[in-house]
């Protein structure tokens, strides 16, 4: 994972979902590779741009007024094309053709798969920044936009909220999260959900009803229950309607916070967070490392192989989990 020569010359992109705070991370990978006299080409869409060779030199003057906005100014994009040994060719004939000797690569465990993929074949160095809401990536506390996805859903369910306790609704809230719940188990503590819904546990029907039931002895006239996105109970339309059901004197309404959830003007902690990452990055090229990621653990700067970032996974954390019941009370 290491190797001697000094890079000169640098690629970045982003690719996957979109995150909030992305552009931070562009920024930080920019001015910290000019600092150290190293010349850094964008690429544009993702793995999609290495194959159709959308490059733009960047300076620092690129990545002005950049800090604040949301989405990725090099855009994002899903490569099929990029799968196939024969994509990876041409990307890698492109990158030769430019001069770009390592590649930093923004994005999540799709995209750390394809840049492992594309260094085992080709040789070239990668370093990957964990830019996903989900926080889903081992290897980092925080991925770039979960804090501001968070907020997004937290503010969401809050408006909600008002309408649920004026109405005595009972609102079933998805927020996002395909195989993971972290946006849910947090927002839902944040919002004072009567029962979280996520794909690391295993939830039942039985234990739903019972949250109602003994919200209802306790006097809640209203009720949120979040649910991820990879809840593999039920689908929430269908959960809303088994609950409609068992208690047909509810008035029940669902809500998909959808992609919203994706979008906004990164939190100060996304942009501290993405502008130490792009910063680790470059300096992780620097010092020869390749084939891993930069992350953020217990406030330290930390490595971690890529294989590791792909394969292992976060754990829900325990504690929370116990919170959320008990406060739920
Ligand atoms: P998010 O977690 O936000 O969805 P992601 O990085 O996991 O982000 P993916 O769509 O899974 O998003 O992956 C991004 C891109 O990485 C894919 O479109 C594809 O080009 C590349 N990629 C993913 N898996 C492979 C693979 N096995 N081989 C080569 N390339 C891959």
């Amino acid at each position: 994972m290491t190797t001697n020569s000094r890079v000169k010359k640098i690629g970045v992109f982003t690719s996957g979902g979109d995150a909030p705070g992305m552009n931070a991370a562009i920024r930080a990978v920019v001015r910290t590779a000019i600092f150290h006299g190293i010349e850094v080409v964008g690429v544009r869409e993702g793995y999609n741009g290495l194959i159709e060779g959308h490059f733009t030199k960047m300076g620092p003057r690129s990545v002005s007024n950049i800090i604040n906005l949301g989405g990725t100014i090099l855009k994002s994009a899903r490569s099929m094309e990029f799968k196939t040994p024969e994509g990876r060719k041409k990307a890698f004939e492109n990158c030769q053709q430019q001069g770009i000797e390592a590649l930093v690569c923004i994005g999540g465990d799709g995209t750390f798969t394809g840049a492992q993929i594309f260094s085992e074949e080709h040789g070239i160095k990668v370093i990957g920044v964990p830019g996903t809401i989900d926080n889903d990536i081992f290897g980092t506390d925080f991925t770039i936009g979960f804090d501001t996805a968070l907020n997004t859903a937290m503010e969401a369910i809050d408006k909600i909220r008002d309408t649920a306790t004026s109405h005595s609704r009972v609102f079933f809230i998805e927020v996002m999260g395909r195989d993971a719940g972290f946006i849910a188990l947090n927002s839902g503590i944040a919002t004072g959900a009567v029962d979280i819904l996520i794909p690391e546990r295993n939830d039942s029907l039985e234990d739903l009803f019972r949250n109602f039931e003994k919200a209802k002895k306790r006097g809640k006239n209203s009720s949120i229950v979040v649910i991820a996105e990879g809840e593999t109970l039920a689908s929430t339309y269908e959960l809303a309607n088994k609950t409609k059901e068992k208690f047909p004197d509810y008035d029940i309404r669902v809500a998909i916070l959808g992609h919203i959830q994706r979008g906004g003007s990164p939190s100060c902690a996304d942009r501290v967070l993405a502008s130490r990452l792009g910063y680790g990055a470059v300096i992780g090229l620097m010092k020869g490392l390749t084939n891993v990621m930069a992350g953020i653990r217990s406030n330290q700067l930390v490595y971690t192989p890529i294989e590791d970032a792909i394969k292992k996974h976060n754990e829900i954390n325990q504690d929370l989990l116990q919170i959320s019941e008990i406060l739920a009370l």
